[in-house]
């Protein structure tokens, strides 16, 4: 089994349309290899590249498609220069298809803008202008299917904050599967959900406690529909974007476990480094350090068990920019 170094886990697997890893699948039989996603992403992901037009037949090179509102104000995917040739319901059936090997993913890489792959604001025309408000055909099967799939476009891959994001999400997800491969329990779900608390809290205070009170209510009986409730709101949560004034409130709580050991000293730097987090002078990843590194010292169970200090491999760098 491959493996990356992070924990000694192994490579998380990914779909992803083809194009973006290099594949000449497009229109014009040209691709759209992706660096980041190639050389640095591939070192934990274990890509799953599924190109949907070519799946369906339409061959490379091809004539390009789009989205288009036709007579009956209907979003149809059709032929650039012959609407008469209409592959929605090829495309439709093809992502209903995939479904077997799609439930195995921790997420999903999607190309922008594509008729077939986009996630969101694919063109869509009409007689006039076209307007941004279309979802790609193949890919709206799949998000429909796997509504808590991570899922998210190279395009937003480039900007810091929604690429922490997308790669948190597939970290927990990945955490969640590995957990229920084995079985799930009462007791792991607690666990899960303890170990995440700070992640959480860190998105929304509401589903914080929310998500406490599901847990707290979790019997044998009940358990899985109260893991399935779990992993949609949990996810759904992660989506929301994660505040400096969020990531605050977290370092300070997290605070609180070392305020019987701290000197006066080091209280006042701890706090100084937070005010520069909250000030923007700084990124997360140095409050994050001081913190590790006073743990260090005076060593703690629940913050060294909690994913909030270690969500995904350091290398990947992505508390240097939020
Ligand atoms: S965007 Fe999707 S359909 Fe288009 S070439 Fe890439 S993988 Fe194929």
């Amino acid at each position: 089994m491959i493996k990356h170094s992070f924990c000694d886990q192994e490579l998380i697997p990914i779909g992803i349309s083809s194009c973006l890893l290099g594949e000449r699948v497009r229109y014009d039989g040209g691709h759209k290899g992706h660096s980041y996603i190639t050389k640095t992403l591939g070192q934990y992901f274990d890509f799953r590249p599924f190109c949907p037009e070519v799946s369906i037949g339409l061959g490379i090179p091809r004539k390009p498609i789009r989205l288009w509102r036709n007579q009956e104000k209907k979003i149809r995917c059709v032929n650039m220069g012959n609407t008469e040739l209409d592959y929605t319901d090829e495309l439709t059936k093809c992502g209903a298809e995939q479904k077997e090997w799609q439930q195995q993913l921790c997420g999903y890489i999607l190309k922008k803008d594509s008729p077939s792959c986009g996630m969101e604001r694919v063109k869509v025309w009409g007689n006039i202008m076209p307007i941004r408000e279309g979802v790609g055909v193949y890919s709206r099967c799949l998000m429909d299917n796997f509504p808590y799939l991570p899922v998210d476009e190279e395009g937003r891959l480039g900007d810091p904050a929604l690429r922490e994001n997308f790669i948190q999400r597939v970290f927990a997800m990945h955490r969640w599967r590995d957990m229920v491969k084995t079985g799930l329990t009462v007791g792991k779900l607690i666990d899960f959900h303890a170990r995440h608390k700070l992640i959480i809290m860190s998105h929304d205070q509401v589903s914080y406690r929310q998500l406490g009170r599901l847990v707290a209510a979790t019997t044998r009986e009940n358990l899985r529909l109260n893991a399935a409730s779990y992993l949609a709101s949990f996810m759904e949560t992660l989506k929301l974007h994660a505040s400096r004034g969020n990531h605050m409130n977290v370092l300070q709580h997290i605070q609180g476990y070392l305020k019987n050991a701290l000197d006066l000293e080091d209280k006042q730097e701890l706090v100084q480094t937070f005010e520069n987090y909250r000030l923007g002078q700084i990124p997360l990843i140095v409050p994050l350090t001081l913190l590790n590194h006073f743990f260090k010292k005076f060593p703690d169970e629940y913050i060294a068990n909690s994913w909030y200090m270690n969500p995904y491999p350091a290398e990947l760098k992505l508390q240097n920019e939020i």
